[in-house]
């Protein structure tokens, strides 16, 4: 339960492409404990990927467990990213910010538009790669996707770049360490500013 004195967390938007690094530079950032952080599991009906754990990545669900949730009004946002549904978990969001979390969510481009349009205060970061072919290359290195859903996702990029100057901030993650920096520094500053009022 949050003091009278504790001040309501930040909402934090990390977004862009995928491939770009948000997972990597999230788990960095998760290592800092002066920025407070909470990470907000997401719900997913993707399959769970080899060396990924339920609850720790996301919370894997069927379809119909899915939409049973969407229709419950249980999710912050939600979208279908290539075929499969994503969607952020709404009761933990708040009940963390009022614990004075700042809360994290790691979302793509689609869902973070809809949380900048219910949530005006989020703090909301576009994670970039130096390059196009960087972000193929990294995309590609992963090694978890097929080839038809790589291309998928890459041709998808395109647009979400667009939507780049719609956020609050742009971190180009060329290397993980700096980017991780750079998002704190917003992140103190941006904690600092809501202090103020
Ligand atoms: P996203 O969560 O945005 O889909 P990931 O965090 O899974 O992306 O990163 C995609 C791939 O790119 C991973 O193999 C990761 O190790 C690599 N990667 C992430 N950041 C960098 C970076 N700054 N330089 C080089 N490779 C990176
Ligand atoms: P992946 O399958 O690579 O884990 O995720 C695919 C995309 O879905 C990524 O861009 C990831 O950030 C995004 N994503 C993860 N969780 C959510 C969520 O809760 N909502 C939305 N809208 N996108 C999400």
């Amino acid at each position: 339960m949050r003091t009278t004195l504790m001040k309501k967390g930040l909402l934090i938007i990390l977004s862009g492409p995928s491939g770009v690094g948000k997972g990597t530079v999230r788990l960095k950032l998760m290592t800092r404990p002066e920025l407070n952080l909470f990470y907000s599991v997401s719900m997913t009906t993707r399959k769970i990927r080899p060396g990924e754990k339920e609850g720790r990545e996301y919370y894997y669900v069927s379809r119909q467990e899915f939409l049973k949730q969407v229709e419950e009004g249980n999710l912050l946002e939600w979208n279908e990213f290539v075929g499969n549904f994503y969607g952020t978990p709404l009761d933990k969001v708040n009940q963390k910010r009022e614990e004075g979390y700042n809360v994290l969510l790691e979302i793509d481009v689609n869902g973070a538009m809809k949380v900048m349009e219910k949530c005006p205060d989020a703090v909301s970061i576009f994670l970039k790669a130096p390059s196009f072919e960087a972000l193929e290359k990294r995309i590609r290195g992963r090694s978890t996707e097929t080839e038809e859903v790589i291309r998928e996702r890459l041709g998808k990029a395109k647009s979400e770049y667009g939507l780049a100057y719609k956020y609050k901030y742009s971190v180009v993650n060329d290397s993980v360490e700096r980017a991780a920096d750079e998002i704190a520094s917003i992140i103190k500053k941006e904690s600092k500013q809501a202090n103020l009022i």
